[in-house]
Formats: C-alpha cells, sequence, structure tokens
C-alpha cells in the first residue's frame, strides 16, 4: 500500500470543518470506499498528493483539463489578467472575445451569456425556456446531471446517483411537479408525454452523450426524433453540453451529431479550470433576458475576467491545434487495451466510448440508458478503481461518472494504464 499520511491527516481536520470533508460530494470516494487524497499539484496528465505519490490523472478535474493540467498558455493568460484586476463588475473586453468564440464554434448560438457554473447556465436556460414558450412542463432523462438546479434533481446522475439519492432531500413536490421524466433512449416514451401533455411543454433538456451515469451513446436518430417532436409542437430543445461541449468536438456533440438545438449549455472546457459556465442559442430566445426582456438572470461575477482570459486560452489552443483527432486515437488507443485487457482477464465489460470520453461498466449486456448502467456491478467497479489508484492511475471515484482523456496524456501513459488493468483486472 501507497502511504498516503497526509492526506488523512488533512482529510481528518476536513471532516471537522466541512460536511463529509469536501465541497462536492463524490470527492468524498463513498461510492468506492476509502478516502480521499489532497492534490498538491497537477501538470499536464498527471498529478501528485501531498504525500508525493504520483498518478496519471483520467478525472480530469471532472472534464474542463483538455489540455492537461496548468497548460503554460492558460496559466499566463490568467496571470495577465490577473495584472489587470479580478473582478470589474462591468463590462470587460474579454467577455466579447470568448462570446464570439463560442459563436464561431457552435452555429446553434446566436447569443450567449455567461455565469459562473453549468448548473446556473441549466437553470437559467429552462426558466428562459419557459419564459418563451409560456410553458411550465419539461422533461429531463433518467441518470442525466444538470448539476444541483431544485427541479432537476429528479432521478439525476452524477453524484446524486452514486450516494443512491438521485432525488435529492429539500425540493418541495410542488418544484419538481413540472418535471417530467423519462428513460433515455425511448422515443415511444417522449411522443406518449407530448400526447399526455399538449401545449404544456416547454422543453426537453437532454446531456446529447449522457456521461454522469457513466457513459452511453444516443441511439441512431433518436436526438434526430427529440428534435423534430420539439419543433413540432413549438417545444425548446436544450442540450445541455456542459460536459460535451469543446470535448466531442469544438461545436460539442451538437456538432458531431449533425443537430441544432435552440438552446446550449456550457461550462468545464470553457472556463479553463476556472469556474464558468454559459447559456446561449437562437437571438430571438436569448433576447427575452434581462436587460432586454422579462426573463430575469444575473451575476456579480459573471464574465469574470480570470475565467474569461483562461477560456480564451483554451479554445484558442483547440482551434489552433489537431486536438480532437490527438484525443480520437488516444481514445481508440485506451479503448482497445482495456477490452483486450478486460478479455484476458475473463472479465465481462462494457467499454462505452466516443472520443476522450469513456466509461468501463463491469457487466456483459451492452449498456445505452441508466437501467443498463445500474446493471455494473459496482463492487467490482470499486475494487477495479482502488486497485488501478495503488498502480498510480486515477479514475473517477463512482461507477457513475465518465473518464476523460487530456491532449497531454501521453502513449506511455495509456500504456501503463493498460498495463495496470491487466493485471488489476485478474484480482476482480
Ligand atoms: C458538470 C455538469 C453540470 C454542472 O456543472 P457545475 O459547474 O458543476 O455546476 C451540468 N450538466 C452537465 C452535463 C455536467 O456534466
Amino acid at each position: 500500500m501507497i502511504s498516503r499520511v497526509k492526506s488523512e491527516q488533512l482529510f481528518a481536520e476536513a471532516l471537522q470543518l466541512m460536511p463529509g470533508g469536501v465541497n462536492s460530494p463524490v470527492r468524498a470516494f463513498r461510492a468506492v470506499g476509502g478516502q480521499p487524497f489532497f492534490v498538491q499539484k497537477a501538470k499536464g496528465a498527471h498529478i501528485w498528493d501531498v504525500d508525493g505519490n504520483e498518478y496519471v490523472d483520467y478525472v480530469c478535474t471532472w472534464g474542463p483539463a483538455i489540455l492537461g493540467h496548468a497548460p503554460p498558455p492558460i496559466i499566463e493568460a490568467v496571470q495577465r489578467a490577473a495584472q489587470a484586476g479580478t473582478s470589474f463588475g462591468i463590462p470587460n473586453p474579454l467577455e466579447v472575445s470568448l462570446a464570439r468564440k463560442i459563436r464561431a464554434a457552435v452555429p446553434s448560438v446566436q447569443k450567449v451569456r455567461m455565469c459562473n457554473s453549468g448548473t446556473e447556465a441549466t437553470m437559467s436556460a429552462i426558466r428562459l425556456a419557459r419564459g418563451y414558450t409560456r410553458r411550465d412542463k419539461i422533461i429531463k432523462f433518467e441518470g442525466c446531471y444538470h448539476g444541483h438546479v431544485d427541479s432537476l434533481l429528479v432521478k439525476a446522475g452524477s453524484g446524486a446517483l452514486t450516494f443512491g439519492y438521485p432525488d435529492s432531500a429539500g425540493v418541495p413536490a410542488s418544484f419538481t411537479q413540472h418535471t417530467i421524466v423519462l428513460p433515455f433512449n425511448n422515443a415511444e416514451s417522449v411522443k406518449v408525454a407530448f400526447e399526455a401533455n399538449p401545449g404544456q411543454i416547454a422543453g426537453i433538456i437532454l446531456e446529447p452523450v449522457p456521461g454522469n451515469s457513466g457513459v452511453y451513446l444516443p441511439h441512431l436518430g433518436y436526438l434526430e426524433f427529440l428534435r423534430e417532436i420539439t419543433a413540432a409542437t413549438g417545444a425548446l430543445l436544450i442540450f445541455d453540453e456542459v460536459m460535451t461541449g469543446f470535448r466531442l468536438a469544438l461545436g460539442g456533440a451538437q456538432q458531431r451529431f449533425g443537430i441544432r438545438p435552440d438552446l446550449s449549455c456550457f461550462g468545464k472546457i470553457i472556463g479553463g479550470g476556472l469556474p464558468v459556465g454559459a447559456f446561449g442559442g437562437r437571438a430571438e430566445i436569448m433576447d427575452l433576458l434581462a436587460p432586454l426582456g422579462p426573463v430575469y438572470q444575473a451575476g456579480t461575477l459573471s464574465g469574470n475576467p480570470l475565467a474569461m482570459a483562461a477560456g480564451i486560452a483554451a479554445l484558442d489552443q483547440l482551434v489552433d491545434t489537431d486536438a480532437y483527432v490527438v484525443l480520437e486515437k488516444l481514445g481508440a488507443q485506451l479503448e482497445t487495451g482495456l477490452r483486450d485487457a478486460a478479455r484476458a482477464a475473463r472479465v465481462p465489460i462494457q467499454l462505452n466510448r466516443i472520443g476522450s470520453m469513456f466509461c468501463t461498466y463491469f457487466t456483459d449486456q451492452p449498456v445505452h440508458d441508466l437501467q443498463g448502467a445500474m446493471r455494473s456491478d459496482r463492487q467490482r467497479f470499486a475494487r477495479f478503481f482502488h486497485g488501478m489508484l495503488e498502480e498510480g492511475i486515477y479514475l473517477a471515484p463512482s461507477q457513475f461518472e465518465a473518464g476523460f482523456i487530456s491532449v497531454a496524456h501521453s502513449e506511455a501513459d495509456l500504456g501503463k494504464t493498460v498495463e495496470a488493468a491487466a493485471k488489476v483486472l485478474k484480482t476482480l
């Protein structure tokens, strides 16, 4: 066992100071048992804990670190921005620059509003969809996570699912009475919901590629179907691309699948590792936001110059390099390696991957919805997680999270990972 004495000391103190010792639940390792390590520093695809242990990191701060940790262009941009002041609360040129870059990359976005987290983005997009359509009901899908928005914490994924309460306490039933929850990849249930609620559904919100209950892909034609039924009924199609935006392609999942949603939510990558969120879409809808329109939305730190500078630097790197080609190649290499290792160890797995997002489920059945994800042997996953951690490979500490590859992952990192997996899988 590698030593984590300093992490243990810090966690003991953290438990006295913060609920569960953490500021976001999945970090507490509860789903896999044991205790989290504390990070001293991170660079490229590697992180070091306070005890000096080094790990190859596939969490990538839950997605933002697509260029790896602490890439020089982002660090320099943040330093430069900080010299000029950390917050103004009045327009700054960096906001215009990031908005321009988002619009250039994502054609469905004509106008965009910055906020401070993915949660704010989805919360505001839903308010806007309701304001625009003058309807109340929203369709969401089982296992999709849209941040900790009250009305969306119904059958949610990520930490909510990890801890077995996808429906949070503290959310009045009256707050979620307008939320219709349906299984993902099931067109019939969506048709039925529209028939049962004529003229009442403001929109459908979804992760076009769900990445918060592991990773599974939309069936062929499913996203097209959602586009058609929303257009035909006057409801809005809202893509939550907080994870997939600038991850699956510069233009996100919507580019990859050729769908034009009415509204899109962003976060993670567009902040370059700083707290950020954004939502955008057709100008005609976006112009209903205050100060132009009656849908209120605001933020003291929204458009923060450090976050804008980091996001601009991140997007510039993604535009100027062959990042997505590299990520696809690395993703394919990791997929093949892990599949081969599992086959050799005779452990049935489903390795779901798209580009640089992946998930290993421990089941012999294909996974394309929450029900399928729930069939994974989570005890086996927990043993796999800890085995890999001992080998210096840090995977997300929950079955219901995506793994992420960055452009900083080297072939040697992937080789080491596959070698570790071959060893660990044999012990499961
Ligand atoms: C991470 C995530 C969110 C929430 O973003 P926060 O910045 O954590 O509030 C929302 N939707 C999706 C799809 C996410 O992956």
